[in-house]
């Protein structure tokens, strides 16, 4: 089982997409073991997005970020850094496969509605920035042997 973390950008509570893009990582078989909705401050964006403090599209970025609320998500489920990567699509919506959730609901390459943890170390540092231990609540449902059972 592996964790990662999620945000659903501004653009996506201001879109009212958050719904419709939870029940899509829901419906995949996923679960949540940390919800929260936030304003990410400048320093929290520096923090965040630290690989990309020095990059020309930063600045911009971090007025899009703080711009307004977001909702954090720890999820939680088999391979879960992967396959939310794969669910979410390329970085440039435009670039999205139809069926991803930047193919469907995004044309921007700046406000692509959500962020996902790149890798595993990734996912545990970013965790760890939203989440405190205590706010992450570990479940289990009789489904998970039918949703996760191994080939
Ligand atoms: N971004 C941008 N312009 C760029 C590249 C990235 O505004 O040329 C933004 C975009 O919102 C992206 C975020 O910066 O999601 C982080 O970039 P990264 O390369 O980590 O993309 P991601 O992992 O989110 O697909």
């Amino acid at each position: 089982m592996e964790r990662t973390l999620i945000l659903l950008k501004p653009d996506a509570v201001e879109r009212r997409l958050c719904g419709r893009i939870m029940a899509r990582i829901e419906d995949r078989g996923f679960k949540f073991a940390g919800v929260k909705m936030l304003k990410v401050t400048p320093e929290l964006s520096r923090q965040h997005y630290a690989e990309h403090v020095s990059k020309p599209f930063y600045p911009l970025l971090e007025s899009f970020i703080t711009s307004g609320p977001i909702i954090a998500l720890c999820v939680e489920g088999p391979e879960a850094v992967r396959v939310m990567r794969d669910m979410m699509g390329k970085t440039n919506c435009r670039d999205s496969a139809p069926g991803t959730i930047r193919g469907d609901f995004g044309l921007s390459r700046q406000m692509n509605l959500i962020h996902g943890s790149d890798s595993i170390e990734s996912a545990a540092r970013e965790i760890a920035i939203y989440f405190k231990p205590e706010e992450l609540i570990a479940t289990t449902s009789a489904l998970e042997p039918w949703l996760y059972a191994s080939d």
